[in-house]
């Protein structure tokens, strides 16, 4: 790659409720800490979208998320990057506007950017609130995956695109399959918060390794955000025994 790898955090003036910007930040410091030369871009939703190698989307009230979706559309940077090989990690709200469409506050549907063959309706039931376990299934060699999710949309997913996980503990996309999430090509969507790749740092090296065309990434010292992982994992390990006995 020539130039620094650029990771944009999409929409953070309308899509910054839930503190998933850290997702950026996360991709940023693990590549410089590789000795990457990388340039983390805020991209406020008046402005055109900036070209970018990874776009990171989070999570946000209705109404944001109705005006994120339509500028993403208006605005066409983000399709046309993907479809250059471009690299997405969009949650919750970003997950829900990646998808061809999506419920507004009063349930009335709007149409997304298209990248993910996905369509989300509002659920019923009461808003899926809570810690999330899954096991990887999208993608190849990922460890568990584990987050919190707060969303009231259920996603349903088309033929050909398969979930990030399979949950153990939580809702995920409420499908009545125990799906969680939405993979295709170099595009993830997820519900989970965390941000996920603080609480998933092997999924950001995949990230990075997609946005690097798989170079080869030089192991870190994860031993803090492992220590991390275990604390919140055992939490819900235990809980789900004493839901047994
Ligand atoms: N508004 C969406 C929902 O409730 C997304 C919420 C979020 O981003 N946490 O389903």
């Amino acid at each position: 790659m020539s130039g620094p790898l650029r990771v944009a955090v999409v929409y953070p003036d309308l899509l910054g409720t839930y503190g998933d910007g850290g997702n950026g930040l996360i991709l940023a410091r693990r590549a410089e800490w590789r000795g990457l030369d990388v340039e983390l871009l805020q991209a406020v939703s008046d402005r055109p979208l900036p070209e970018a190698d990874i776009y990171c989307l989070g999570g946000g009230e209705d109404g944001p998320q109705v005006r994120a979706a339509r500028t993403l559309v208006d605005d066409g940077t983000l399709a046309r990057r993907v479809q250059g090989g471009a690299v997405v990690l969009a949650v919750c709200a970003g997950f829900q506007v990646v998808g061809r469409s999506f419920p507004g506050a009063d349930g009335e549907p709007h149409e997304g950017v298209g990248l993910l063959d996905i369509e989300t309706l509002k659920g019923a039931g009461p808003r899926a609130v809570g810690e999330v376990v899954a096991e990887p299934e999208g993608i190849e060699g990922l460890p568990v995956l584990t987050g919190f999710e707060n969303h009231g949309g259920h996603t349903m997913l088309g033929e050909g695109t398969v979930a990030l996980g399979r949950v153990t503990a939580g809702i995920g996309n409420g499908d009545g399959g125990r799906g969680e999430g939405a993979v295709a090509g170099h595009v993830v969507g997820t519900y989970l918060h965390g941000p996920v790749l603080a609480r998933n740092p092997g999924l950001a090296d995949v990230l990075l390794a997609w946005a690097l065309q798989g170079a080869w990434l030089e192991p870190l010292d994860d031993s803090a955000s492992e220590g991390l992982r275990e604390e919140r994992l055992g939490t819900m390990r235990r809980k789900r025994l004493r839901r047994r006995t």
